[in-house]
């Protein structure tokens, strides 16, 4: 989507921290961290959040959270563990229109969520 922020990274049209690459998501550092830890991992595919997947996108639901996953461990989280969020659309505080896996670590997290 032309005015898409998260797909204008991907284009290479606005910079980004990447961590991660393949042909079907990217995971790069979030620019306004809440945690020593916080990244996101996103599709490459413009899929407006999480409401709007379906049945043929389980597989890459299903790679989004284990490279989220895979990521965490590399970033140092494997012993303490990190916090895996899905913000989906007003109520669920969702800000950017383009699905995305937060991935936060490196502090102890706080439930429940403001
Ligand atoms: P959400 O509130 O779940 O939609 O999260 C959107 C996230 O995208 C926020 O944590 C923002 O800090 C982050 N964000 C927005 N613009 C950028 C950007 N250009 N590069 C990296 N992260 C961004």
């Amino acid at each position: 989507m032309s005015d898409c922020i998260f797909c204008k990274i991907i284009k290479g049209e606005i910079p980004s921290k990447k961590l991660y690459e393949d042909d079907d998501m990217v995971a790069f550092f979030d620019v306004n961290p809440q945690a020593p830890i916080h990244f996101l991992v996103i599709p490459k595919r413009h899929i407006p959040s999480v409401m709007e997947t379906n049945s043929d996108d389980a597989y890459l639901l299903g790679r989004l959270l284990y490279t989220a996953q895979h990521l965490a461990q590399e970033a140092g989280c494997d012993q303490k563990g990190m916090r895996i969020v899905i913000n989906c659309k007003e109520d669920g505080g969702q800000t950017v229109d383009h699905l995305h896996v937060h991935v936060l670590g490196g502090r102890q997290m706080d439930w429940p969520p403001g």
